[in-house]
């Protein structure tokens, strides 16, 4: 090695010691027969002192060295003088005496500053990934994202999971996305897709008798990006044979507690995980991955509102519209009556983007005789209003914030208010992970453009044994085995016990719009693979990206992964995609019939 120790690893202890380090020039201050450099590399950060009458040719060099050159130092360590520690630095207390100094290459500036954790354009950060993931913040993303891995790969190989890769060039596993397609050169005018999930290979290897699966699997969909979405991702991807729900919930519960608290230092902040049915937690919070983190519910106040003399929530409640409240604890106190108004129009703006046509709203004064403020207030009696607050727990001082609208709406807006809430008032503890489970979703939702119904997880999703007969009756009664988990107001989990009987997943197809003929082209493998003594199995999948940024506390995906896409789909610092090699298409057999862009 070129180097004895690491920029993170020398103490008081080795003073006397001669070390050699190599690293990068982090900051470099000059000061004359003095100079200082601290050197980085991935491990820490070292003061090197270099004197220019000690080592007058070491002197020389440094004081050509620039931010981010190479460098490899030779001398011996020392405590710092009296009153210099740093205690910022794991080092702080030593510095190294330079003797010798040799640059190991030399660096251009940097389009943005390494050693200053500041915000920098995102789009020049793609550009320079390499440079971007020299920075200790990042470092820290991907060795945490390391270190995720490996503790999955260890807690189910010791469960006796057997890791399988599955192929990558595969025909379409879809999970409602659009596929990535790759054209075969040696079957000219055929197109392998990209997996969505491994989810038909990882069933047949149930098949194959394998009982317990996992992949660190690379999925692929080609679908629009999100903060928290990328066209391609991973997921710890597992199946079991001989299994129910609870087995499953539980291996996987087990691993997220280990992880957040062994891997991330983070608290749980429940143990075990809570158990919320899909309706309860739209109903309750808004979303079926909520935020646990603050309590925050809706609480439905439609049978006191109906009665009020607010004519927009009388008419809404005889429709079977609900009125919900969402109670902000605390939120106007010491808010005078302009800065409320300002509050609240800042809060109406989210609601309408969530499909409300306004929020009406009452704050509590701060004392107890004090005037109920908001539009609404006076269209409640004094008798409603106490109904109300004691209704919805309020206390001096609330904003009670009302939706009333179609319940998708009073959904979107409850999700919405409460993360702005939450984030105004405090609520979120950045130490704290909120697992939950959500199940019993409904198995389909109906797609009025295509008029059919989609799986709400994928089309190889039992449903609920006791709801199998409802597929011939009504479809959109029926729950699925369906269960997520979610973390922090992010999905981080999915999955459900499968069809393993043909003639069960042979009913599904024409719900979904697929007909037989098609399915079988498309799932023929797996159909007839069912006649050979399939194992009732049943498997989940977890999304390492979204897992690793929740326990990072980073604010989307791209911050943890080492080479991310745009939201377009674009790899900046390559430039692709890009366009093909006219004698790549030919050996394809592909011509370009390429569209005028949209002027927009
Ligand atoms: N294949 C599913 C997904 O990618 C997970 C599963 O059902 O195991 O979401």
């Amino acid at each position: 090695m070129l180097k004895t120790h690491h920029c993170g690893e020398l103490r008081p202890q080795h003073a006397g010691q001669q070390t050699t380090l190599a690293g990068w020039v982090n900051r470099r201050r000059d000061q004359g027969g003095l100079i200082f450099i601290d050197l980085r590399d991935r491990w820490g950060i070292t003061q090197v002192v270099i004197n220019q009458e000690i080592a007058p040719a070491a002197h020389k060099i440094a004081s050509t060295a620039r931010n981010e050159f190479v460098l490899q130092v030779t001398g011996v360590v020392h405590p710092r003088p009296e009153g210099t520690a740093n205690p910022d630095l794991e080092t702080g207390e030593i510095e190294v005496h330079a003797s010798d100094i040799g640059i190991l290459n030399e660096a251009k500036t940097p389009p943005f500053y390494i050693n200053v954790d500041e915000k920098v354009d995102e789009t020049i950060r793609m550009r320079y990934r390499y440079l971007d993931l020299r920075r200790p913040r990042m470092q820290d993303n991907i060795v945490l994202r390391h270190k995720v891995v490996k503790f999955m790969r260890d807690y189910l190989d010791a469960r006796g999971f057997v890791e399988i890769e599955t192929p990558i060039l595969f025909k379409t596993t879809p999970e409602g996305a659009r596929d990535f397609l790759v054209p075969s050169r040696l079957m000219p005018g055929n197109f392998y897709a990209l997996p969505q999930s491994p989810q038909q290979l990882k069933q047949l290897l149930m098949v194959a008798g394998i009982e317990r699966y996992f992949q660190i699997a690379r999925c692929f969909r080609d679908e629009d990006l999100r903060g928290d979405r990328q066209p391609e991702f991973t997921q710890l991807d597992l199946e079991m044979s001989f299994v129910q729900r609870e087995d499953i919930m539980a291996l996987i519960e087990g691993l997220m507690i280990d992880i957040s608290e062994k891997v991330a230092g983070k608290t749980p902040l429940f143990k075990p995980f809570p158990r919320l049915k899909y309706n309860d937690a739209m109903e309750l919070y808004g979303s079926d991955k909520p935020d646990l983190r603050y309590d925050l519910q809706a609480v439905d106040v439609s049978e006191i509102a109906g009665k009020s003399g607010f004519p927009i929530f009388v008419s809404n409640v005889a429709e079977g519209k609900p009125v919900k409240v969402i109670r902000a604890p605390g939120m106007a106190k010491g808010l005078s009556g302009e800065k409320l108004k300002k509050l609240l129009a800042e809060m109406e703006t989210i609601a309408r983007g969530a499909g409300a046509k306004g929020l009406a709203w009452m704050a509590l004064p701060e004392a107890e005789n004090g005037e109920v403020k908001g539009p609404i207030g006076n269209k409640f009696t004094i008798e409603q209003k106490l109904e109300l607050f004691e209704k919805v727990g309020a206390q001096p001082s609330d904003i009670l914030l009302f939706t009333s609208d179609k319940r998708e709406i009073v959904w979107a807006v409850t999700d919405m208010m409460r993360q702005f809430v939450a984030q105004q008032l405090g609520l979120i503890d950045p130490n704290v992970v909120a697992f939950c489970w959500v199940t019993d979703f409904p198995m389909f939702y109906w797609n009025e453009e295509e008029k059919r119904w989609d799986p709400s997880q994928h089309m190889f999703t039992l449903p609920m044994p006791e709801d199998i007969p409802l597929l011939d009756t009504e479809p959109g009664k029926a729950r699925g085995s369906q269960y997520d988990l979610a973390c922090n107001g992010y999905e981080v989990a999915g999955g459900s016990i499968r069809i393993h009987e043909r003639t069960v997943q042979e009913k599904i197809f024409p719900l979904i719009g697929m007909t037989m003929e098609h399915a079988r082209e498309q799932f023929g493998h797996m159909l007839e693979a069912f006649e050979y003594g399939t194992p009732p199995h049943g498997g989940i999948a977890s999304g390492i990206d979204r897992l690793v940024m929740v326990l990072a506390g980073e604010p989307n995906i791209r911050e943890v992964i080492a080479f991310p896409k745009t939201a377009t789909g674009s790899d900046l610092m390559a430039h692709c995609p890009s366009p093909a090699e006219p004698k790549q298409l030919e050996e394809l057999q592909i011509a370009l019939a390429l569209k005028e862009p949209e002027k927009k």
